[in-house]
C-alpha cells in the first residue's frame, strides 16, 4: 500500500487518531499536511513523520474558522501543487441534556467543529481532488447510529450528520472519479477525553471500562483505525465509495444487550 507521491491532508493531527493517521502515511511514503491548533503536540507527530522521509508541510489552524480552512487547502497547494486524499478527523464531544441552558451552545461547538468544517474543506479541495481522482475518508462513529448515553445528543446528531453528507458527496463526487467513505469506531484509547478536561487517571479509569462494552473485550488503539483509513484511502478500495465501515471491537453487537 504505497502512498508515494501522494499528498495527503489530515486534520486533527496532533494526537489520536490524526497523529497515527499522518505517521502512517508518512511511513507509506506520502507528502503530509498536518494540521492543528497545538503547536506543541503537532510538533512531536512531525518529528515521528520526518523520520520517514516524507515532506511534512505543518498548518496550525482551526477547522471552524472560515480563514484557516481556506488556508489549509491553499498552502497545501503552494507547498505541494495537489490533493490526492484528505482525511476529516479532527472532532470534539461535549456533553449537555438537550433542555439544559447552554445546550445550543454546545450543539453549535460540536457541529460546527464535527460537520460544518468537513463540508467546508470538501468543498474547498473538491476541484483538487477532482484533478487528482483523489478520495476523502471522514473519521466518523458507532454514535451515528447508537444514542449513546443521556446527554452526547450533539456529538450523536453530529456524527450522523457526517455520515449522511458522506453518502450525498459520493454520489455527487462519483461521476468525476472520487471516492469518499467514513470509518466508524468505538471506544479507541486516545486524548479524547482529556482534551475535554478529564484528568488523566479518570480518563484511563473510562477507557479500561469500556472495554466492557464490547464483544471482543478489548478497545482499540488508534494504530487499528489509521490502517483500515489507509486501506480505504488506497487503491485497494478502489469499488469503495458512499460506505460507512464501523470498527469497534463488537460494542454495536453488545450494545442493545448491556444497558
Ligand atoms: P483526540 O482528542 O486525541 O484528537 C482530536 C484531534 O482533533 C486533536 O488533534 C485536536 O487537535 C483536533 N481538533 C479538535 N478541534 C479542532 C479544531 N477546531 N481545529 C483543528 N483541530 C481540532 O481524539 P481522537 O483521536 O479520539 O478523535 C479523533 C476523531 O475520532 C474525532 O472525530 C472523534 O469524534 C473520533 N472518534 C473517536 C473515538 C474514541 O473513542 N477516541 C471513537 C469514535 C470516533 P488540537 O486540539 O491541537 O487542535
Amino acid at each position: 500500500m504505497s502512498f508515494a507521491d501522494k499528498v495527503v491532508i489530515v486534520t486533527g493531527a496532533s494526537s489520536g487518531i490524526g497523529a497515527a493517521v499522518g505517521i502512517k502515511f508518512a511511513e507509506e511514503g506520502a507528502n503530509v499536511a498536518l494540521v492543528a491548533r497545538n503547536k506543541v503536540k503537532l510538533k512531536e507527530v512531525v518529528a515521528k513523520c520526518e523520520k520517514h522521509g516524507g515532506k511534512v508541510l505543518v498548518l496550525i489552524a482551526d477547522v471552524t474558522k472560515n480563514e484557516d480552512v481556506k488556508k489549509i487547502i491553499e498552502q497545501t497547494i503552494k507547498q505541494f501543487g495537489k490533493i490526492d486524499i484528505l482525511v476529516n478527523n479532527a472532532g470534539i464531544i461535549r456533553k449537555a441534556a438537550v433542555w439544559d441552558e447552554n445546550a445550543i451552545d454546545v450543539f453549535d461547538s460540536v457541529m460546527t467543529t464535527n460537520l460544518r468544517s468537513v463540508v467546508h474543506l470538501t468543498n474547498l479541495a473538491a476541484q483538487h481532488l477532482i484533478q487528482t481522482k483523489g478520495n476523502v475518508v471522514n473519521v466518523s462513529s458507532i454514535a451515528a447510529v447508537d444514542a449513546m448515553s443521556p446527554e452526547y445528543f450533539a456529538y450523536c446528531t453530529s456524527k450522523a450528520g457526517l455520515d449522511q453528507f458522506m453518502r450525498s458527496a459520493a454520489l455527487e463526487f462519483s461521476p468525476k472519479g472520487v471516492r469518499i467513505n467514513s470509518v466508524n469506531p468505538g471506544p479507541v484509547r486516545t486524548d479524547f477525553e482529556q482534551n475535554l478536561g478529564v484528568n488523566k487517571s479518570e480518563a484511563d479509569s473510562f477507557w479500561d471500562k469500556t472495554k466492557n462494552w464490547t464483544t471482543l473485550d478489548r478497545i482499540s488503539e488508534p494504530e487499528e483505525i489509521a490502517d483500515l483509513i489507509l486501506f480505504l484511502a488506497s487503491d485497494k478500495a478502489r469499488s469503495v465509495t458512499g460506505s460507512s465501515y464501523v470498527i469497534d471491537n463488537g460494542c454495536l453487537l453488545k450494545r442493545p444487550y448491556n444497558i
